[in-house]
């Protein structure tokens, strides 16, 4: 059955302190509380450790904002997947845009990055999404297909059932300009039609497709509210305990 989800993309914000009490009081607060989606926190690769042992007394599940796309061996700078799991780690984003414009991450390499999580057992959060001239050019779905197909579309039906998908128009993220629910639902609507073709309408039915960018906690309940809305990816909101819990409660 298709889950729920918020995510909290972190990025590479707070230092060690500010990220261990961010983490303790919303794994505190939603402790006593009766949940509707999986919450995840994706805080900063080297806060992963402290991360994944709040995430072992809670229910918050842990992502990395980033894996690599090579296995183990001398890749300088690197992190790959499997010390992500051997650390309880059970997702990562992959393709956020912001790694596709600053670190110029292609199609094939964000390809790569799905199938070595895959590999070891663990859940790509996979970001695509239009810019805004993209948009005013009328490409929107075309672009938000062809990064589907060129970084999803490889996989067979098993291995696609550990897929979460994030909608996160880019022209939205961090700007303080949300998508009305409107474009959202046409948008995520769009997507499952896609997977629908692909892989058949249960395995759409049952995928997580998020919404991402400015959603807040004002915004959280209206883009929620439409059927193909399964929770969202949450950045700057996401770094307040309250707004991100308010966020959490919006179903
Ligand atoms: C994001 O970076 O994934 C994001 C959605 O950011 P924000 O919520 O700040 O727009």
């Amino acid at each position: 059955m298709r889950k729920n989800i918020v995510a909290g993309n972190w990025k590479m914000n707070n230092t060690f302190q500010e990220a261990e009490e961010l983490i303790s009081v919303i794994a505190d607060e939603l402790d006593e509380k009766d949940l509707q989606c999986e919450v995840i926190v994706c805080p900063p690769s080297i806060y992963l450790e402290m991360a994944s042992d709040y995430g072992e007394e809670s229910i918050l599940s842990i992502a990395a904002q980033n894996v690599s796309g090579y296995d183990n061996g001398a890749y300088t700078g690197e992190v790959s997947a499997s010390m992500l799991e051997a650390m309880g780690i059970s997702y990562s984003i992959v393709g956020h845009s912001e790694r596709r414009k600053y670190f110029n991450e292609t199609d094939a390499q964000l390809a790569e990055k799905v199938d070595r999580l895959l590999d070891y057992n663990m859940k790509p959060i996979f970001c695509i999404g239009e810019l805004l001239e993209e948009r005013e050019a009328g490409n929107h779905f075309n672009i938000v297909e062809s990064q589907l197909e060129k970084g999803l579309f490889h996989l067979n039906k098993d291995e696609f059932l550990n897929v979460v998908v994030a909608y996160e128009p880019v022209w939205a993220i961090g700007t303080g300009v949300v998508a009305t629910p409107e474009q959202a639902q046409e948008m995520h609507s769009f997507i499952r039609g896609l997977i629908t073709k692909k892989y058949g309408v249960d395995i759409a039915e049952d995928t997580t497709i998020l919404y991402g960018g400015s959603c807040n906690a004002s915004n959280a309940s209206t883009l929620f509210a439409n059927k193909d809305v399964d929770g969202g990816l949450i950045g700057g909101a996401s770094l307040n305990a309250d707004d991100f819990i308010k966020i959490i409660e919006s179903f």
